[in-house]
This record gives C-alpha cells, sequence and structure tokens, in this order.
C-alpha cells in the first residue's frame, strides 16, 4: 500500500495541470456541464459507480465497501460572475466568469483523494464501508446543496456522515480549522417597497413622501441588531440597496430598499424578521405611506456535529500535527450552502489554509487563484478522514 504522499508525489504534476484547466474553465451555478463531465469522466475511469445529473449538473460517485456505515465527502464546483484580473496562463478563458472562491481547488482535492482511495480502499484487509463522493454544483447563491437534498441525496447515498473543505485565504498552508458548533453564518435577503401617493416637489403635504420614510426606515433597521438583539448573539443586518426617484421636483410615488441579515441561531433570525415588520409597519404609521417587506431565508447556519467534527480534528491532526490545527474559533460571519446538508445529515465542515497569497487575496477577489501547494493537504486529509472513520467504526 503506497501512502499518499509518494502515491501524490508521482501524480502532482497531473493534479495540478487539472486544478489550471479547471480554473481556466470556469462555470456558474448549475451551468458546470463541462466541469461535471471531466469530474465523471475521471471517476467512471477509475471503476467508480458514477451518478450524473443529481440537481442538474451535480455528480455522486460511489466507492463499494463493505457493511461498514459510508462516509460522504462533498466538493463545490461552481465558479463567480467576476472577471478575472489575473494575467497568469491558467487565467479564466470564460469572459465574465471566475474560480474566485477555490471551487476548482476543492474539485480537484476530492478528485484527487478519489484516485486514490480508487486503488487503495479495502485493498489491505476486508473492504469497510462505502464512499460517497459528493461533486455539488451552484454553491454561490443557488443553493445547489438544498437542490440535492431535495432531490434524495442522502436517501438515494445514505451516509453516516458527510464532510466538506473550503479553502481560508490568510490561513497558512498546511493548517486546519474545524470545531463542533457553529461554523458559518445563515443568511436571508429583505427587498421593502415604500409606497406614496408622490406629487409636487412643492407640495410634500399632499401625498406622503416615500423618501424621507425610506431613509427613515434605512436607518431604523440598522438598528436592531445594537439596540434589540442580545448582544451575546452574533448577527448582521445590512441595508445594501435604496433606489428611487427621477427628478429634482417629483416626489417619487415608491422606493425601495433592500439588504440582506446573517444570524447563527434561527431564533435570532425570528426575531430580526419580526423587528423588521414592526419597523415596517413603524414607519408606514408615522410617515402616512405604506412598506411592504419580502423576507427570503436563503441559507441556514452551518453547525457542524459534534462528533463528526472531533473525528475530522482527529484526521487534521493525523496529517498535520496538533500545532497545525485550530479546534476553536470565532464562527465566520460568511454563508456557505453544505449547511443544508448538514441540517439533513450528521456531518463537518472544515476550513484548509490557502496561504496570504499574492497581496493577501481574499475569496470573490479578481486576483484570488486557489493556491496548488494546498492541494495534497487537503487530499491527504480526505483520505486520512476515511481511515478514521472506518477504523472508528469498526473498533467500536
Ligand atoms: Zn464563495
Ligand atoms: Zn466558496
Amino acid at each position: 500500500m503506497t501512502d499518499f504522499h509518494t502515491w501524490y508525489s508521482d501524480h502532482r504534476d497531473q493534479i495540478v495541470a487539472w486544478r489550471r484547466d479547471l480554473h481556466a474553465h470556469p462555470e456558474l451555478a448549475f451551468e458546470e456541464t463541462r466541469t461535471a463531465a471531466f469530474v465523471a469522466e475521471r471517476l467512471r475511469a477509475w471503476g467508480l459507480e458514477v451518478h450524473t445529473g443529481i440537481a442538474r449538473t451535480g455528480v455522486v460517485a460511489v466507492l463499494p465497501g463493505g457493511e461498514a456505515p459510508a462516509i460522504g465527502l462533498r466538493a463545490d464546483m461552481d465558479a463567480l460572475s467576476i472577471e478575472e484580473a489575473n494575467s497568469f496562463a491558467h487565467v479564466s478563458r470564460h469572459p465574465g466568469r471566475m474560480h474566485a472562491c477555490g471551487h476548482d481547488g476543492h474539485t480537484v482535492m476530492l478528485l484527487a483523494a478519489a484516485w486514490y482511495l480508487a486503488e487503495h480502499h479495502g485493498r489491505v484487509g476486508p473492504p469497510p464501508g462505502p464512499i460517497r463522493f459528493v461533486f455539488q454544483p451552484a454553491e454561490e447563491n443557488e443553493g445547489g446543496g438544498r437542490l440535492m437534498v431535495q432531490e434524495g441525496l442522502f436517501e438515494r447515498f445514505p451516509m453516516q456522515s458527510v464532510f466538506a473543505m473550503h479553502n481560508m485565504p490568510g490561513l497558512d498552508v498546511g493548517k486546519f480549522m474545524v470545531q463542533g458548533g457553529p461554523v458559518a453564518a445563515g443568511f436571508d435577503t429583505f427587498d421593502i417597497v415604500v409606497g406614496a401617493s408622490g406629487g409636487h416637489a412643492a407640495l410634500p403635504a399632499t401625498g406622503g413622501d416615500a423618501v424621507t420614510a425610506a431613509a427613515a426606515l434605512a436607518l431604523n433597521l440598522q438598528t436592531i441588531v445594537p439596540r434589540q438583539i442580545d448582544a451575546k448573539e452574533a448577527a448582521i443586518l445590512a441595508v445594501t440597496r435604496i433606489h428611487g426617484g427621477s427628478a429634482y421636483n417629483v416626489l417619487p410615488d415608491e422606493m425601495r430598499l433592500a439588504g440582506s441579515v446573517r444570524w447563527f441561531n434561527p431564533q435570532v433570525r425570528d426575531e430580526i424578521h419580526r423587528r423588521i415588520e414592526m419597523h415596517c409597519a413603524g414607519v408606514a404609521h408615522g410617515y402616512g405611506v405604506t412598506a411592504s417587506l419580502t423576507y427570503e431565508p436563503r441559507y441556514p447556519s452551518v453547525i457542524n456535529a459534534e462528533a463528526p467534527a472531533a473525528l475530522a480534528a482527529r484526521a487534521c491532526v493525523d496529517v498535520a500535527g496538533s500545532d497545525q490545527v485550530a479546534t476553536e474559533f470565532p464562527p465566520l460571519m460568511g454563508s456557505e450552502d453544505f449547511a443544508f446538508l448538514l441540517e439533513r445529515n450528521p456531518g463537518a465542515y472544515l476550513l484548509l489554509g490557502n496561504g496570504s497569497g499574492e497581496g493577501g487575496c481574499l475569496l470573490h477577489n479578481p486576483h484570488f487563484d486557489f493556491n496548488d501547494g494546498a492541494i495534497v493537504h487537503g487530499a491527504s486529509l480526505w483520505v486520512a478522514l476515511c481511515k478514521r472513520f472506518f477504523g472508528e467504526v469498526q473498533a467500536r
């Protein structure tokens, strides 16, 4: 049995070339046809059982095993609507689209692990349980994870625990972060239409003033978190858009506000939603206008189950050593649609160091690039996690 690092050094050039090929051909949510075909073709070549078309462009591959429970490993495949500003050879060939969140790296790390495991899983001793490799579409904005769950991911491919990993700019390459409990925030959006009869700007008293009411509402909403939510709870409400009006001397009959809410505790989310409704009603009453709210829950918060998170932490220590693994950290205020999988099935979401990069480039930045030096760490973690998972299941 070849150890993963020895195996990787023989396959590294090929795997890095794949990562750069995916980077050069980014595809947006539910359009990942080339990426899905790329993934499926290789998985089939290694003898895995491959299922395509799950949540439109998603791919699930199964490495069969024995009677032990299955483990699920998930990578996201989609890119963003960003014009890439890099000049290296593997820059995006698709105008206005870019792998600015590193999902090209996530896909390739899982592919590399699948390749290695296809050659080694169950080759020594009795085969343990099956491994489900989940290549998910549309992580950004569209909730591809939700659709996979709705299309029966866990019924068709039962798994005891499901894991995902995201790169983390600023964290040194080779370091990991994983903890039980909250890891990434829930995310909702709201739209508010403030209506008035409008009219001549010289006669504000006759029609109700939607502009002033919208301005008041924007200020009032942003007092909800600091003044009306328990200070021990983390949350953000951001008004990000105010549109309306078209002339110097006309009061518009409509102003539109929009924004987003981030939260960890669903009760806090419900309270913020309720307070937004109250502020809409209050402003409508006080300013003599109407204010109608559309509040849309988008992504739940990412909550790691304790046992899978602890198992993942042990696997991180196996590959990196305990000084390279953080197991207690403040949760991230960003969001992640792996939350839909964790809502239905226990599991854990891990973070993997992407290094500081050129200029300390952050996610969703036009200069971002996944760090090829991180592939070996992420892929070896997937392998170590399977080994731990089946080892501990069989020891029970
Ligand atoms: Zn992203
Ligand atoms: Zn991402």
